[in-house]
């Protein structure tokens, strides 16, 4: 049987066979323990795979299952991993918890020994949030070029591996998005921090990587904008989305077409939203700042 791989003093990583153009090289479920603790926390159980969830399992006692978002590549094995550990399962998403309470932005979840702090990072989806561990520090090949010290951050499908993150339909959103990259770069610009992304490697200098994911969004965001001029369309019109994705993302793999479509429907929307925000007068004593940045 598979077991995980340390990858922090507190972490360790099992990753699962469902390897495609959204998962990249398969879902990756986490488990989390501090030193000498004789049970675990464990992130994302992942797909509904037997072996997969046998193998978490066995890596218990399982105390406690969090869950980042509710993507079925993240939460559809959770109701398995509950029958064999007898484990709650939190999520911010009331729909995904199983014998828990929902997880709130801001709270403070102690299990395992460790001190989890819950990040609320809606964007990629609504209910999606980044789980954070002080004191911790690499193991291993990542102990290369990685300070002895971190705070580590699971970031879900917030931010990758490799590659950018999808605004999902119908609940993803740009304006969320881009407060949510916000706050982790405060979280990753405290110290040195990794981050331990639902998808992909180690992203090693997590505050780089916000930095360079905002900076790609306002990139599409500045081609979605000329899309339209160049097309005389509004953010709002019939059939923009199809437009869009035919100028901006065209030589994209087919494969993730659909995905493209879903981040057009959420910039558009954003655009949308900003256009409206435009028009109103700007509250009392306060200056007119938009965030679109392009
Ligand atoms: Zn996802």
């Amino acid at each position: 049987m598979a077991s995980p791989t340390p990858v922090t003093r507190l972490t360790s990583v099992l990753r699962a066979d469902n390897p495609g153009p959204m998962t990249l090289d398969g879902t990756r479920s986490y488990v989390l323990r501090a030193p000498g603790s004789a049970t675990c926390v464990v992130v994302d159980p992942g797909p509904d795979d037997a072996a997969h969830l046998d193998a978490l399992a066995a890596a218990g006692p399982v105390e406690l299952v969090l869950v980042t978002h509710r993507h079925a590549d993240h939460t559809a094995g959770a109701p398995g991993l509950r029958e064999r550990t007898g484990a709650p399962v939190r999520s911010a998403d009331p729909d995904h918890c199983h014998g828990g309470d929902p997880l709130r932005g801001g709270e403070t979840v102690r299990a395992a020994g460790l001190r989890i702090d819950v990040l609320a990072t809606p964007g990629h989806t609504a209910d999606s949030v980044c789980l954070v561990l002080a004191d911790d520090g690499p193991v291993g090949a990542l102990a290369e070029g990685v300070p002895a010290s971190v705070t580590t951050v699971l970031t879900g499908d917030t931010v990758l591996g490799t590659g950018t993150t999808v605004l999902s339909a119908p609940d993803g959103s740009l304006g969320a998005y881009l407060a949510s990259l916000d706050a982790i770069e405060a979280v990753a610009t405290a110290g040195p921090t990794v981050g331990l992304p639902g998808h992909g490697p180690v992203v090693v200098d997590l505050a780089a990587r916000v930095r360079a994911y905002r900076e790609h969004r306002l990139e599409r965001l500045a081609q979605v904008r000329a899309a339209l001029a160049a097309l005389g369309l509004a953010p709002g019109a019939e059939r923009a989305v199809d437009q869009v994705v035919a100028r901006v993302y065209a030589d994209v793999d087919p494969s993730v077409l659909g995905a493209a479509r879903q981040s057009v429907a959420a910039q558009l929307a954003f655009l949308a939203g900003a256009d409206e925000a435009a028009r109103r007068p700007p509250p009392r004593g306060r200056s007119r700042s938009r965030r679109t940045g392009s």
